[in-house]
């Protein structure tokens, strides 16, 4: 969504005043509107599209809008409003539970922005990522070594303590970069917020770039941690 779309206005259906895009209520008459088509999950909570965020105060408005939006309210309404109130309720669910996530609220705020972000692949590996970090292919190539040695000795029932403890050191150390990643993450995020105070498109361009290159790594690595996780299972 462009930032001219955000602030179109249209009417409230009930009273006629203008209303804020992707606002559930009527701010004059409090009557509840139609949800709008390009709505983002921002405007939902009348938001700006930063991704440094106060989760609690987003708590607190998501719950003061369900109770507003709950069903027995509706019990006297027109089929219509009943009906909105159910969408607008759907889609606050929604907003909520992408935005209040660190991770998932970077990348819908990447998708708003274009970028085609990979989908979590709910299981299965066959489409399994295959850019492998230049700097981590050692450590990759070393980890899949051990990884196939332990489904190996573990077909033949055996347990080797040392290629076990190898393993887990190195989920550690992934477990540690994952950490990482997230400490990096808040800084681009007060990067890209500073930059949409300011205008800034080239500083918003580089911390787009730069978070979507950190969810990629970030993403590999949980896999690899993920991996190593299944492998340790017996
Ligand atoms: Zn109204």
């Amino acid at each position: 969504m462009q930032a001219a779309e955000q602030s179109v206005k249209t009417a409230c259906w009930s009273c006629g005043s203008a209303l804020t895009a992707g606002q559930p209520f009527c701010e004059v008459c409090g009557k509840v509107q139609a949800p709008g088509s390009c709505v983002t999950y921002f405007d939902v909570f009348g938001l700006p599209c930063k991704l440094v965020l106060d989760v609690s105060a987003l708590e607190r408005a998501f719950y003061k809008l369900s109770r507003k939006l709950h069903p027995d309210l509706y019990a006297q309404a027109t089929m219509q409003e009943q009906q909105w109130s159910l969408e607008q309720t759907s889609l606050l669910n929604d907003a909520y539970r992408t935005l209040k996530d660190p991770v998932r609220r970077t990348e819908y705020l990447l998708r708003l922005e274009g970028v085609e972000i990979e989908r979590d692949k709910s299981s299965g590996d066959e489409k399994k990522d295959s850019r492998v970090p230049a700097d981590l292919l050692e450590e990759v190539f070393e980890l899949n070594m051990q990884l196939e040695e332990m489904r190996m000795s573990q077909k033949m029932g055996e347990d080797d303590r040392q290629l076990r403890s190898d393993l887990e050191k190195a989920k550690a150390q992934f477990e540690g970069q994952l950490a990482d990643f997230d400490a990096q993450l808040q800084s681009l995020w007060g990067e890209w917020d500073a930059a949409l105070d300011a205008d800034g498109s080239l500083a918003k361009e580089d911390a787009k770039n730069r978070m979507v290159a950190l969810l990629d790594r970030r993403r590999y690595v949980r896999n690899l941690v993920r991996d190593v996780n299944e492998a340790l299972e017996i």
